[in-house]
C-alpha cells in the first residue's frame, strides 16, 4: 500500500478485528467500540510575532465515553492529521482498559513543527487551541483530560491549565482538567520515569512465569538476563536504569548515532553521562561500538527492548533477532509482517499498548490526586512511621534482639507520594500482566499476546455497553 493510502486508523480497527473474532459480543457493539464517537476538526488564527496572522490546524479526538473522562496526550507535530489523530485515540482507549484506568480514549494535535514558533508564539497557540476546547465542551476534569506527547510537556500544560482556570473561575477540580503539569501545579510525584519503570514491571511479570520461561529456554527472573535497549531517551534510559538495578545486564545501548555492546554489561548513567560529554554513545570505554543503531537490535540477548522509535523491526531484519523475548516499550517498534515472524519464530512480543501504559496510569495518579487536593501520603506517612516504631520496639523488646540500622530505615520508612506512585503502578501492571496471560492461556486459537490484549481490552469495553445499557 502506497504512504498516501495507508491508514493508521484502518491499522488499528484491522487488529481490532483479529481480535474480536475471539470474543462473543454481537456486530453492533463491535462497530460502536471501534468507532470515533467524536472528531472536532478545529481551525483557528494566531498573529506570529512578525504581525503575520497564520491560520493553524488542530484535532482533538474522543474515540470513547464509555467511561469519562476522556484522556490521551495532545502532540504538536508538522505530521499531524485525523487520521493519526483517531488512531491514537482509539489505542487509548484500549491501553486504558487493559490497565483498569477509568477513562475513555482521546488524542489532540496540533500540526505545527513547534521549533519553528516562538516561546511566545506556541504560549498563544496552546491558549487559543484550549480555548477552543473549551469553547465545545471538550476538555473539563470530568469531560476529557489531555497531557503531553510529542512536542509537548510540563509548560504546555501549565498553560492549559491555566487558561482553563481563567475561564472556569471558582472551578474547585479545575487542576484536574489537564496532566503531566509540573508538581508545583498539581502534578505528581514519579510521572517523568513512570512509562520505563511499567516497562520493567510488564517485563519483569512475564520473565515471572515459569511456563513462559521453560518454552523461551530461559531460567525464571529478571535477575542475570541479558538486555538490549535502543533509544536512550525518557523511556529507554529509565527501562534500562530499572532492569539493571534488578540484577539484569545490560549487554547494548543504542542511540541514532550508533550502538554499543559489551557481554560484561554497560553502567547505564556512565553510558548517559558519557554520550552527554562527548554527544556520543560511541567509544564507551570497554565496549565495542556498532555503526548503525539497527545493528543493536540484532545482538545476542535475552530481552531486546526497542524503546526509540516505530518500525525499527520489519520482515527483512526480523529473522536475524536474537531475543527470545521483545518488548514494545516505543510505539509501533515492530511492522505486523515482524510481528508475524517472531510469533511462527515462537518468540514473546510483549505489546506497546499495555506495555509502556505507565505514563497513562500515573496521569489517572495525577487526576485523583488533583480532585482530591492532597498530595499522596501527606496524611498517613508519620502515622504509619510512628506506628512501626512502635510495632519494632514491641518486636525488640520481645526477642531481646536488636534490627540493624540499615533495616530499621526500611521498616520504619512512611510512604511518600513516589512510594505510593510507584506501588500503585507495580499493582496495575501485574494485574495487567495476569488478565492478559490468562486470555492468552485460555483460548490457545489467539495467536499471540497483541491479540490476546486487544480482547481483554474489547471485553472490558463491551461489558460496559452491555452493563449500562444503550441510551436512550
Ligand atoms: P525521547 O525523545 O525522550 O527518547 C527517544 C530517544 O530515542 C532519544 O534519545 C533519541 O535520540 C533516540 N533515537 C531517535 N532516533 C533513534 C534511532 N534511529 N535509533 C536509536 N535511537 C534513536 O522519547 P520517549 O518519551 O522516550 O519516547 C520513546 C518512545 O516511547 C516513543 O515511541 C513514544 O511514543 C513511546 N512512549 C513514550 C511515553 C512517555 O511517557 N514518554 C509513553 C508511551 C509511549
Amino acid at each position: 500500500m502506497s504512504e498516501k493510502n495507508y491508514s493508521f486508523f484502518g491499522a488499528v480497527e484491522r487488529s481490532f478485528e483479529k481480535a474480536a473474532k475471539f470474543t462473543k459480543w454481537e456486530r453492533g457493539v463491535l462497530e460502536q467500540i471501534k468507532e470515533c464517537n467524536a472528531v472536532y476538526q478545529m481551525r483557528f488564527p494566531i498573529k506570529r510575532d512578525n504581525g503575520n496572522i497564520e491560520v493553524i490546524e488542530a484535532y482533538r479526538v474522543q474515540h470513547s465515553q464509555h467511561k469519562t473522562p476522556c484522556k490521551g496526550g495532545i502532540r504538536f507535530a508538522a505530521e499531524v492529521n485525523q487520521d493519526e489523530v483517531m488512531a491514537l485515540a482509539a489505542l487509548i482507549t484500549y491501553k486504558c482498559a487493559i490497565v483498569n484506568v477509568p477513562f475513555g480514549g482521546g488524542k489532540g494535535g496540533i500540526r505545527i513543527n513547534p521549533r519553528k514558533y516562538s516561546a511566545y508564539e506556541l504560549e498563544k497557540i496552546t491558549r487559543r487551541y484550549t480555548a477552543e476546547l473549551i469553547k465545545k465542551n471538550f476538555i473539563g476534569p470530568g469531560t476529557d483530560v489531555p497531557a503531553p506527547d510529542y512536542g509537548t510537556g510540563e509548560r504546555e500544560m501549565a498553560w492549559i491549565l491555566d487558561t482553563y482556570s481563567a475561564m472556569h473561575p471558582g472551578e474547585i477540580d479545575a487542576a484536574g482538567c489537564v496532566t503531566g503539569k509540573p508538581v508545583s501545579q498539581g502534578g505528581v510525584r514519579g510521572r517523568r520515569e513512570a512509562t520505563g519503570l511499567g516497562v520493567f514491571f510488564g517485563l519483569r511479570e512475564i520473565c515471572n512465569f515459569p511456563d513462559v520461561m521453560k518454552k523461551l529456554d530461559m531460567p525464571v527472573g529478571v535477575e542475570g538476563k541479558t538486555v538490549v535497549v535502543q533509544g536512550l531517551g525518557n523511556v529507554g534510559y529509565h527501562t534500562a536504569k530499572f532492569f539493571q538495578d534488578a540484577g539484569a545486564k545490560i549487554v547494548g545501548l543504542a542511540e541514532y548515532e550508533g550502538a554499543i555492546n559489551c557481554k560484561d554489561g554497560l553502567d547505564v548513567d556512565n553510558v548517559f553521562n558519557h554520550r552527554k560529554t562527548t554527544g556520543s554513545i560511541l567509544n564507551f570505554a570497554g565496549a565495542t561500538n556498532c555503526d548503525t543503531t539497527q545493528e543493536a537490535l540484532e545482538m545476542n540477548c535475552d530481552i531486546l527492548i526497542p524503546a526509540a522509535l516505530e518500525n525499527v523491526i520489519d520482515a527483512e531484519n526480523a529473522p536475524r533477532v536474537k531475543a527470545k523475548l521483545i518488548g514494545e516499550a516505543a510505539n509501533g517498534p515492530l511492522t505486523p509482517e515482524a510481528d508475524e515472524i517472531f510469533s511462527k519464530r515462537g518468540i514473546v512480543v510483549v505489546p506497546d499498548m499495555y506495555l509502556n501504559a505507565g505514563g497513562v496510569t500515573v496521569s489517572y495518579f495525577e487526576w485523583l490526586k488533583n480532585l482530591s487536593h492532597v498530595r499522596y501520603g501527606r496524611m498517613e506517612k508519620r502515622f504509619n512511621e510512628n506506628m512501626n516504631t512502635h510495632i519494632l520496639g514491641q518486636i525488640e523488646g520481645l526477642t531481646g534482639k536488636k534490627v540493624s540500622d540499615t533495616e530499621k530505615n526500611y521498616i520504619l520508612h512512611g510512604a511518600d507520594e513516589v512510594d505510593l506512585v510507584y506501588s500503585g503502578l507495580e499493582e496495575t501492571m501485574v494485574t495487567a500482566t495476569h488478565e492478559i496471560m490468562n486470555e492468552w492461556k485460555n483460548n490457545p486459537e489467539i495467536p499471540d499476546m497483541r491479540t490476546a490484549a486487544y480482547v481483554v481490552a474489547i471485553n472490558k469495553v463491551a461489558t460496559t455497553y452491555a452493563e449500562l445499557g444503550i441510551f436512550p
